[in-house]
């Protein structure tokens, strides 16, 4: 039919990648409509991802720290739980901050179409309206928005595993987020991100953790170096950390979930079935790109769901954009966040014949990644692992945190910063700095400054010399860097 409603640039997911894309747009001069089928902006980062996990991870990583306290000379007892209230600590931080999206949307004109979009041509979109926090229930109503540009923002949903019993001790990242109860025995499928975060809630809060991964080892994309020292610290929380294992079965009982394992490789030993209070299905995310009527509008999706696009955001469509989860890995709200903006950008440049706007691009070196466990692991740019593979030289710097004196002060020395740097020939013992590392508390707060040092091209030497307050954890970045260049005098 004819379109009710018109703008220049409509954006399809109201998620971190969308709400930064229309924001930026809006800022920008254009006429901006924001499609969205939940009640409220911020996407899966928000409202069941980034934001819900790190409020009850704090919580966590408070009760851990306390339980340390004791070998300090302070006992504070056996923390006495309210899981109503904890629950209601998350959605405060939630509900204050999808309040302020919306107010953010207001004040910039953002329009705010509330229902279910999908393409209906190369440039209208039917939108189906809906209600109700998850946006389940259809009023029957509907509208057709013409634009002129679009940028899908759609992003990605949980993997289900299709033996998986309907049930609700089988549950998502956002099943585990709701914090029903505090079960006995927990399995987590997938040693990824995500599904040690949850574990790392739950196991504090008093749940026995069991761990099934494919691969040969967990947290996968991580320094190995780094990560053997999280496993160690983290060893107490697990039952049975299952590697190179498939789950290959489960069936609900009144004893709970019964899983069944086979061996990931042949020739390997299978282990035995086991029975759970939870399972927490983390094997990955899929994007939602075959739900949007893409074919109508011309723009070609993959057979995973994904939306390829080139380094301006554009799809196989001119006058169409893509950012976020829906584009590809890794699936992380920062990366999502500058693709928005790269696209509205070039949108807002086209339209009004402003050349620098147009050449915007995503040209990021280097994406930092966090597992925000106890202690957390930080890394960014090339892996030792990654060097090797693909034959590049490289000089290492590795601070460990027993001689980091504020690591000392706090009682958790068990941190490790990692420093990796050109080694070739070409680079004439000055070379920059291809990636790095952190294992310790708080590396995620810190990982920024190596993402810095990668992005300006910085040395060892510049690191290095570049005063680091003493006594902080941000000192043994500087420290690592001394190490690799030969110059570490070693202050504790
Ligand atoms: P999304 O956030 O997925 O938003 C897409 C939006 O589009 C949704 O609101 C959806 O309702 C809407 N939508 C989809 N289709 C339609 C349609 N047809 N019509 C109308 N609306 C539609 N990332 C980090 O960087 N740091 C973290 O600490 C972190 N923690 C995470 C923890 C968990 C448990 C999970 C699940 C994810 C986490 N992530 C984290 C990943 C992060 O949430 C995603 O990378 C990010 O949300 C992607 O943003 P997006 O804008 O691409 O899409």
């Amino acid at each position: 039919g004819t379109a009710d409603l018109d703008c220049d640039v409509l954006v399809l997911g109201g998620g971190p990648g969308g709400y930064s894309a229309a924001f930026r747009a809006a800022d920008l001069g254009l006429k901006v409509m924001l499609v969205e089928r939940y009640a409220t902006l911020g996407g899966v980062c928000l409202n069941v991802g980034c934001i819900p996990s790190k409020a009850l991870l704090h919580v966590a990583s408070v009760m851990d720290e306390v339980s340390h306290m004791s070998a300090l000379g302070v006992d504070f007892g056996k923390p006495v739980l309210d899981i109503d209230k904890l629950r209601g600590h998350k959605e405060k931080v939630i509900s204050k901050f999808t309040t302020g999206l919306s107010g953010m949307a207001k004040m910039r004109k953002v329009g705010i179409v509330r229902g279910v979009g999908q393409f209906v041509g190369a440039n209208h979109m039917q939108v189906e309206e809906t209600t109700g926090a998850k946006g389940q229930e259809k009023t029957g109503k509907t509208h057709t928005i013409a634009f002129k540009r679009a940028i899908i923002a759609a992003g990605s949903q949980a993997v289900r595993l299709p033996f998986m019993p309907d049930d609700p001790r089988v549950v998502d990242s956002t099943g585990a987020l709701e914090l029903k109860e505090v079960p006995k025995r927990m399995l987590i499928l997938g040693g990824g991100i995500i599904g040690l975060e949850m574990g790392t809630v739950y196991s504090t809060l008093g749940s026995r953790l069991d761990v099934v991964e494919m691969m040969d080892g967990l947290m996968q994309g991580a320094d190995r170096d780094l990560v053997k020292i999280w496993q160690k610290m983290n060893a107490p929380r697990f039952d049975n950390i299952m590697l190179k294992t498939k789950t290959v079965g489960a069936k609900a009982t009144p004893a709970g979930i019964e899983v069944t394992f086979a061996a990931a490789e042949e020739g390997g030993t299978a282990p035995a079935p086991q029975t759970y209070d939870l399972v927490l299905q983390a094997v990955g995310r899929t994007p939602n790109g075959k739900k949007l009527g893409a074919e109508k509008a011309g723009v070609a999706v993959t057979d995973r769901g994904f939306i390829n696009v080139d380094i301006q955001m554009r799809t196989n469509v001119p006058h169409i954009f893509a950012i976020g989860d829906i584009v590809g890995q890794p699936m992380l709200a920062h990366k999502a966040v500058h693709e928005g903006h790269v696209a509205a950008e070039v949108i807002a440049g086209e339209l009004q014949g402003n050349k620098e706007l147009a050449a915007a691009a995503f040209n990021a070196r280097v994406i930092p990644s966090v597992a925000y466990t106890d202690p957390e692991v930080a890394w960014v740019g090339l892996t030792e692992d990654q060097a090797k593979a693909q034959g590049i030289k490289v000089k290492k710097g590795l601070f460990p945190w027993t001689a980091s004196a504020r690591a000392l002060a706090n009682g958790r020395d068990e941190g490790v910063t990692k420093l990796l740097f050109d080694d070739s020939p070409e680079a004439h013992g000055h070379g920059k700095i291809l990636g790095g590392g952190m294992v310790g508390t708080h590396a995620g707060d810190m990982i920024g400054e190596i993402a810095l040092a990668i992005e300006m091209g910085a040395d060892a030497v510049d690191i290095g010399k570049t005063i680091h307050p003493h006594p902080t954890l941000g000192e043994t970045i500087g420290l690592a860097a001394e190490v690799a260049h030969g110059s570490c005098t070693d202050m504790p």
